[in-house]
C-alpha cells in the first residue's frame, strides 16, 4: 500500500487526534496513523482531569474547554469545576499555593469549610477539613473525547487509520518526506510524531534525542453510587470523578517505571498499586467505603525530566513536529494540539509562549538523570 497526505501524524491519543482535528477545521489534508485502536493508551485510560495551572498552555485550556462540546460535535461529558478536598493541614497548605497561581491567571477558587464540603460532597466523611471549590479546570469523560476527536477528523474531511505500525521515516536532505509503515509508505509533506511513551524511540530514528522514561499509572473503578451534585472531586493524592453512571473511577501515586519495549504487557495493573488507590479513596470518600471495585487498568504515562511537555519542532529537520505531554496530555489537549497546529502551519504558536516547552533545556542533562532521579525500570537497574 502506497498513499499521501500533507501532514502524516503518528499516534491517534488525544495530543495527535486534538493536533488532526485543528489541522483538518483548517482546511489541511491530514492523516492520522496508529499501531493499535484510536485513544487505547494512556489518552483513554485516564483520570479525565482538564486543569494544568502550571502550564504555559493552561490559559487556552481552559478558554477551549467549555467550547469542545461544540466544536467537536459529539459530548466530551465535560464538566467545568472541581472539588478539592484536605484531609490534612498540609494539604490545605498546598492548595493555598495552587489558588495564588490560578489567581495569577485570573482563575477563582473559593475555600471551603468542612461542613460546606460535606453538604456538596455526600459521600465525603467527618475526616475532612476543608477544600477549595475551582470555579475553572473540571473533568472530561476521556473514552468519549479522544473519540469525539476522531469523529470530528473525518468530518472534517480527515483520515485515521489504526493497526498501522510505524516503523521508520524516509528523509531526503533536512526534510522528512515519507513515514514507512508495516502497511506501506505515505509520502508527506509534514510529519507530526505524537506517539506518547514511544515518540523518543520514533524521534531517535530521525537522529533526534527527546529524553523520557515511561512509567505505569493506574485506576480502579467501583460500582454505581448515587449521583452525586459535583462530580469532580479530588483528593488525598488522586485523580478521578464520578461517572455520568455514578461510578468512582479513581487513580493516583504511586508511579511504577516501565521499559517501553514491553508496553504490550504494560497496561496490565499490578495490584498493590490497585489497592492503595482504592484504600485512599475510602478515606476521601468514607460513605463508598462499602462500594465494591469492579475494574481496573493501567496505562503508560511519558515523562519528560521535569514534567513539562515539548512542543517543538527540532533541528535540522524542516518539516517535523513533536508533541510529547510528560503526563499531563489529556486535560491540555485541545490547547496542545492548537498549538501544534499552528507549529505545522506557521511554524510558531501566537496564544501561548512555547519557549519553555522547547527541546534543547534538555541539551545538558547529565548522564544517568532517570537512575539519579529513581526513575529506571527495576530490571534495568539490576543490571
Ligand atoms: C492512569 C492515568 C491517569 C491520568 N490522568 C490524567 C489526568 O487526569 N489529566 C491529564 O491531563 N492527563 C492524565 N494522564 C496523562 C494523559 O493520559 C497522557 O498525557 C495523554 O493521554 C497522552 O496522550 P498522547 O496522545 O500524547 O499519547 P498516548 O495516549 O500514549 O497515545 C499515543 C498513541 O501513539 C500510538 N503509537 C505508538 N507507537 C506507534 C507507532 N510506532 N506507530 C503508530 N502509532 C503508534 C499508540 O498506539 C497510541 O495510541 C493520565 C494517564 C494515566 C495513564
Amino acid at each position: 500500500m502506497s498513499d499521501r497526505a500533507s501532514v502524516v501524524v503518528v499516534g491517534a491519543g488525544v495530543t495527535g487526534l486534538s493536533t488532526a482535528f485543528w489541522l483538518s477545521r483548517a482546511g489541511v489534508d491530514v492523516l492520522v496513523l496508529d499501531r493499535n485502536r484510536v485513544g487505547r493508551e494512556a489518552s483513554g485510560r485516564n483520570g479525565g482531569g482538564c486543569s494544568h495551572h502550571f502550564s504555559p498552555l493552561f490559559p487556552e485550556e481552559q478558554r477551549l474547554w467549555p467550547m469542545m462540546d461544540e466544536l467537536l460535535g459529539y459530548p466530551t461529558e465535560f464538566v467545568p469545576h472541581q472539588i478539592s478536598i484536605s484531609l490534612s493541614r498540609e494539604r490545605l497548605h498546598l492548595y493555598r499555593r495552587t489558588v495564588e497561581s490560578a489567581a495569577y491567571h485570573g482563575f477563582v477558587m473559593e475555600e471551603l469549610d468542612a461542613r460546606t464540603v460535606r453538604d456538596l460532597v455526600p459521600l465525603a466523611g467527618d475526616n475532612v477539613l476543608g477544600g477549595y471549590y475551582s470555579h475553572f479546570g473540571g473533568k472530561a469523560n476521556p473514552h468519549r473525547t479522544v473519540q469525539a476527536y476522531a469523529w470530528a477528523v473525518g468530518d472534517n474531511g480527515g483520515r485515521v487509520k489504526q493497526d498501522v505500525t510505524v516503523t521508520g521515516f524516509d528523509r531526503a536532505g533536512d526534510r522528512v518526506t515519507a513515514v514507512l509503515t508495516d502497511h506501506g509508505r505515505f509520502d508527506c509533506d509534514h510529519v507530526v510524531i505524537a506517539a506518547g511513551p514511544q515518540t523518543s524511540r520514533l524521534a531517535a530514528m530521525l537522529d533526534v534525542d527527546i529524553p523520557t522514561r515511561a512509567a505505569r499509572a493506574e485506576m480502579i473503578v467501583t460500582e454505581p453510587l448515587p449521583l452525586m451534585p459535583h462530580t469532580g472531586v479530588d483528593g488525598n493524592g488522586l485523580y478521578g470523578r464520578q461517572t455520568l453512571r455514578g461510578n468512582l473511577a479513581y487513580g493516583g501515586g504511586p508511579h511504577e517505571w516501565v521499559d517501553t519495549e514491553e508496553v504490550p504487557c504494560g497496561n496490565r495493573p499490578s495490584s498493590p498499586v490497585a489497592i492503595s488507590i482504592a484504600q485512599r479513596v475510602a478515606q476521601l470518600l468514607p460513605k463508598a467505603a462499602h462500594a465494591r471495585v469492579i475494574r481496573n487498568w493501567a496505562g503508560i504515562v511519558e515523562n519528560t525530566p521535569d514534567g513539562r511537555p515539548v512542543l517543538d519542532q527540532p533541528a535540522p529537520w524542516t518539516n517535523l513536529t513533536i508533541g510529547i505531554m510528560s503526563g499531563v496530555g489529556f486535560g491540555l489537549s485541545p490547547a496542545s494540539g492548537r498549538a501544534l497546529m499552528q507549529l505545522v502551519t506557521q511554524r510558531h504558536c501566537d496564544f501561548a509562549d512555547l519557549s519553555t516547552l522547547r527541546l534543547d533545556r534538555f541539551s545538558e542533562l547529565e548522564p544517568g538523570w532517570d537512575v539519579l532521579q529513581g526513575w529506571m525500570p527495576a530490571r534495568r537497574l539490576a543490571s
